[in-house]
């Protein structure tokens, strides 16, 4: 018998069981709303123009070549990526006191901080929202945190921020837990704290004592606008906090399958930034040893090119318009039907993603009856809708709440 036999099977991950099934399915107007991905108005994947010129440009250049990479990654791009998520004159960054490490997408970077805080700074506390993206308890559970809390966030009844809730819960954790904040697009509920709460939480954090970690996966793609989906992160900064904040280029850029990411530190000084990168780099030398170019040198021959980068945030506002008017013709159309409850959330919530507020019942019925694809929590992927397929939706949903 295997020595293996006595392994419990994990659990399956359930937006990759969803896809799965979806692929499976010959419905001919099977949707998918469950992956976490842009889709077009044709529903296909979109690599961006942009992306498309970097690339042919890259696959003549004679000067590039396959040697490693840093440990911490490509130069150009690491600071390219913390000077968009800060801004050009953002006072850390002229003081010498902001580090960007590559990571293998968000979710390296989130591993990498998680790693550093429990390994280096012994932490073994850290609170998340409820919900949250299902992997952040996953990352930190797996790095060795004893104590995983989450705060209230979501408010059922008002399809908004229970914003008292989270302070509080927050306010009962230890001083010095890690608090881990979304800070634009949140997933999966689209609701964002408005700048005024965004105060009251870094009160609480400073409070606290708290590492704060921002996870920004969705930045440009969220508003159309670089600057007002980092306005939480450049808040915290200007406040004072050293944080931490884990970027992904997957949705901004499309890059999902090149696995681009940065990890930004923020500290107090120059000489505390060079010991957090240099454990840092223990950390990413013993997990991937250093990082792939691909995704890197197309991110940043964009960020460091002016007509590159302006036609970039052409296309991140093509991304953001185009969920808006799924949401608004959602919102419209289940209007016109009548469809029993209030249905202004989807247009209010920010990113790719709704928290529609159906149960698992309804969810279950649009699966079976008419095999549009979600998650149980209710999410859908905004994308998912095209202007060919929202009637069909928008009367899928009417009948499974009627
Ligand atoms: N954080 C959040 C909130 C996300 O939604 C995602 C992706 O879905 C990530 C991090 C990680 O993205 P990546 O694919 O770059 O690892």
């Amino acid at each position: 018998a295997s020595r293996f036999a006595d392994v419990d099977v994990a659990p399956p991950i359930e937006v990759f069981a969803l896809i799965a099934q979806y692929n499976e399915d010959t419905f001919p107007n099977k949707v998918n709303l469950s992956v976490g991905a842009y889709r077009t108005e044709e529903g296909k994947p979109w690599v961006l123009p942009v992306v498309r010129t970097v690339e042919a440009q890259m696959a003549t250049d004679p000067t590039l070549n396959h040697e490693y990479l840093p440990v911490a990654g490509l130069p150009d791009f690491r600071a390219a990526a913390v000077k968009l998520l800060l801004g050009e004159d953002n006072p850390a960054l002229v003081e010498n006191r902001v580090e960007g490490i590559q990571a293998l997408g968000g979710t390296g970077a989130l591993r990498l901080a998680a790693d550093f805080l429990k390994i280096v700074k012994k932490c073994d506390n850290v609170i998340m929202s409820s919900p949250t993206w299902e992997n952040h308890r996953m990352i930190f559970k797996n790095c060795g945190f004893g104590n995983i809390k989450q705060h209230r966030y979501w408010n059922a009844e008002t399809k908004g921020l229970d914003l008292d809730g989270m302070l509080e819960d927050i306010k009962a954790m230890p001083d010095e837990s890690v608090v881990l904040l979304h800070a634009c697009a949140h997933n999966p509920t689209g609701v964002d704290p408005t700048q005024e709460q965004w105060k009251k939480i870094a009160d609480v954090c400073e409070q606290k004592k708290a590492y704060v970690l921002m996870d920004i996966a969705y930045q440009g793609f969220t508003s159309g606008d670089i600057e007002k989906d980092s306005w939480a992160v450049r808040y915290f900064v200007n406040r004072g906090f050293e944080l931490f904040a884990s970027q992904s280029f997957s949705k901004n850029f499309g890059l999902y399958n090149e696995r681009i990411g940065n990890l930004c530190i923020v500290t107090k000084d120059t000489e505390s930034k060079m010991r957090v990168k240099s454990q840092i780099e223990i950390i990413v030398r013993t997990t991937w040893s250093n990082p792939p170019n691909y995704g890197a040198r197309i991110v940043a021959s964009v960020l460091n090119n002016p007509a590159l980068y302006s036609e970039w945030k052409e296309h991140i506002k093509t991304m953001s318009d185009r969920i808006r008017l799924m949401r608004d013709q959602l919102f419209q159309k289940l209007k016109m039907l009548g469809t029993p409850g209030k249905w202004d959330h989807i247009i209010h919530q920010q990113g790719m993603f709704s928290y529609t507020g159906l149960n698992p019942t309804q969810v279950e019925h649009l699966v079976k009856k008419y095999h549009i694809y979600l998650l149980k929590s209710g999410r859908i992927n905004m994308c998912g809708l095209t202007t060919s397929n929202m009637d069909y939706v928008a009367n899928a949903i009417h009948d499974a709440v009627t």
